[in-house]
C-alpha cells in the first residue's frame, strides 16, 4: 500500500481532516494530527487507532513530515504549511488523497461541481438525478460528508461538492465531468486575486474530464477551455443544455439542433423555480447525461429533488405576501439571483459583506424593489448604493444588530409590503455579525415570520 510507514501530518482535525487521519492510520501511514485547539472532536477515537495528536500547537511542522494533509481553510502563508513549502515537504488537502486512495479496479467515477454559488444545490440534483437512474449514488466533498473514506465504500457514483479551497490543494483530479457553475469575487482575501480564484477552480478539470460550463458566464467558458460542453438559459446551440420554450433540453448533435433536441425536463420540474436553479438542474443534467443517465432519469430526479433549508425556502404567506428565505445568498453574486427570480421585492439585506461590492446588485435590483429594510454590520454600504440606484425606494434601517432584531425587520418589512409582493431575505452578506451562521439567521427570520402571521399559522 502506497502510504504504509509514510509520516503524514494531518493539519487540523475537524471532520475531513478526523477522516483523512482514520483512513490513513488504517492504511498503516505514521500519522500525527495537529490543531491549534487543545480539545477536539473525536481524539479518543483517534488515538484508538494510533494517530498521534499534537494539540495546542497549530504552527509548527512537526519533525520528519513526508506529507502534509491539510484542512481546506489553512491559507498557504499558516506557519506550519509554509514551514512544509520551505523544506520540500508536499502538501495536499483531504479531496487529493481521496483522489489518490480510489481502488486501482472499478473505482466510482466522480461527477464534480464547483462555482462560486449553487454548488450545493446542484450536487443535490444530480445526485437525486443519478438515484433516479437507479445508481448507488452519494453527495460528498464540500456539501459536508468527507470524501476520503466514500471513495472505496463500493458506490456505483460520487456526486463530489468541491470549493475553492478544496480545489487550491488538489494537484492531480480527473473527475469523469465537471462543470464550474459561475464565478464570481468572493474569497478573494484567501486566494489573492480573483485570477488565482479562477485558476483553484480550474483545477476540477482533469485531462480526462469532460467539461461542462455555463455558456452564460464568461469567465467559466474561458477556464473550461475548447472543446468543453456548455449550458445555458438563453437558446442553446448544438451541443449544449439549455432551455427551449418551457422545456430543459440537450441538442446533442449538430445535424438539426431543432429537432435533435432531446427533452430533459420542463421548467416546471424544477422547484423551487427559479432562474438560477434552471441553470444548477442543466447543469446536473449535463453530468448525469456523461454518465449515459437517460433523460426519463433527468425529468424523475428533478422532480424528486428537495432544497437544503435556507435556499429559496417559502415560509409562509401573510396578507397576500410570500415571505421567502433565502438566508444562503451571503454574497451579492448569490442575493442577485433570487433577487431575480421575483417580481416586486421587499428586500431584507444586511450583514458582514466581506468586501464585496454591492453596486451592480443594487442597480440590477433597483426596478423591482417595493422597499428594503436594513440590518448587520455592513448595512450602511447597502443604504448608500440604494441612494445612488433607488432613490425613491423607501429603505428602513434597523439599527439594532441583536438577534432580536428580525422582528423588526419583519414587521417593517411586511409594513412596506402589498399583497402580491415578495418579502425576501436575500442578505448578500455573511451572517456572522449577528448569528452563528445562516441557518440561524433563516430560522430566526422564519420564527419572526410565524409571530406575525399569529395562531392558527402552525408554525414555529
Ligand atoms: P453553494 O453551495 O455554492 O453555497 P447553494 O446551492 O447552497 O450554493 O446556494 C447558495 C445561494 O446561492 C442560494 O441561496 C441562492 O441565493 C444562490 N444561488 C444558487 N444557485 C445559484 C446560481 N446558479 N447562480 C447564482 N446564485 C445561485
Amino acid at each position: 500500500m502506497i502510504f504504509k510507514d509514510v509520516r503524514v501530518v494531518v493539519a487540523g482535525l475537524g471532520v475531513s481532516g478526523r477522516a483523512a487521519a482514520r483512513v490513513l492510520a488504517g492504511r498503516g501511514a505514521v500519522v500525527t494530527g495537529v490543531d491549534a485547539r487543545t480539545e477536539v472532536d473525536g481524539a479518543a477515537e483517534l488515538e484508538a487507532v494510533g494517530v498521534r495528536l499534537r494539540l495546542g500547537d497549530g504552527d509548527t511542522l512537526p519533525e520528519g513530515a513526508d506529507l502534509v494533509v491539510t484542512s481546506p481553510g489553512w491559507k498557504p502563508t499558516a506557519p506550519l504549511l509554509a514551514a512544509a513549502a520551505a523544506a520540500g515537504v508536499e502538501v495536499i488537502g483531504e479531496v487529493e488523497l481521496a483522489w489518490r486512495l480510489r481502488p486501482e479496479e472499478g473505482a466510482a467515477p466522480w461527477l464534480a461541481i464547483t462555482g462560486t454559488n449553487g454548488k450545493t444545490t446542484a450536487v443535490r440534483m444530480l445526485t437525486s438525478i443519478l438515484r433516479a437512474a437507479g445508481l448507488d449514488a452519494v453527495a460528498v466533498g464540500n456539501v459536508g460528508e468527507p470524501i476520503v473514506e466514500a471513495v472505496t465504500a463500493g458506490h456505483d457514483v460520487l456526486a463530489v461538492e468541491l470549493s475553492s479551497y478544496q480545489l487550491h490543494w488538489s494537484s492531480s483530479l480527473d473527475p469523469r465531468a465537471s462543470v464550474i457553475l459561475n464565478v464570481a469575487p468572493d474569497h478573494l482575501d484567501w486566494h489573492g486575486s480573483l485570477d488565482a480564484y479562477g485558476a483553484a477552480k480550474a483545477k476540477i478539470y482533469g485531462p480526462g474530464t469532460v467539461r461542462v460550463c455555463n455558456a452564460d458566464d464568461p469567465v467559466t467558458v474561458a477556464l473550461a477551455g475548447p472543446d468543453a460542453q456548455a449550458f445555458t438559459l438563453g437558446t442553446p446551440a448544438p451541443g449544449e443544455f439549455g432551455v427551449v420554450e418551457d422545456l430543459l433540453v440537450d441538442r446533442a448533435t449538430t445535424e438539426d439542433p431543432v429537432r435533435s433536441a432531446e427533452e430533459l425536463a420542463s421548467l416546471a420540474d424544477v422547484a423551487p423555480f427559479a432562474p438560477h436553479n434552471v441553470a444548477n438542474a442543466l447543469a446536473a443534467a449535463a453530468l448525469a447525461r456523461a454518465v449515459g443517465v437517460s433523460c426519463e432519469a433527468v425529468r424523475e430526479g428533478l422532480r424528486a429533488f428537495r432544497p437544503d433549508p435556507h435556499r429559496i425556502a417559502l415560509v409562509t404567506e401573510v396578507d397576500g405576501v410570500a415571505y421567502v428565505d433565502d438566508s444562503k445568498a451571503t454574497n451579492p453574486h448569490a442575493a442577485a439571483a433570487s433577487l431575480a427570480a421575483y417580481e416586486q421585492i421587499v428586500w431584507i439585506a444586511g450583514g458582514l459583506l466581506k468586501g464585496a461590492d454591492v453596486e451592480d446588485l443594487v442597480r440590477a435590483a433597483a426596478p423591482r424593489l417595493r422597499g428594503a429594510v436594513l440590518l448587520g454590520a455592513d448595512r450602511a454600504q447597502i443604504a448608500d448604493a440604494l441612494a445612488r440606484h433607488a432613490p425613491d425606494v423607501p429603505v428602513l434601517d434597523v439599527a439594532a444588530t441583536d438577534t432580536g432584531a428580525m422582528d423588526l425587520v419583519v414587521t417593517e418589512a411586511a409594513r412596506l409590503a402589498r399583497p402580491g409582493d415578495t418579502v425576501l431575505l436575500a442578505p448578500a452578506g455573511a451572517s456572522m455579525d449577528m448569528f452563528a451562521d445562516y441557518g440561524a439567521r433563516g430560522d430566526a427570520f422564519a420564527a419572526a415570520v410565524h409571530r406575525l402571521a399569529g395562531p392558527g399559522d402552525g408554525g414555529s
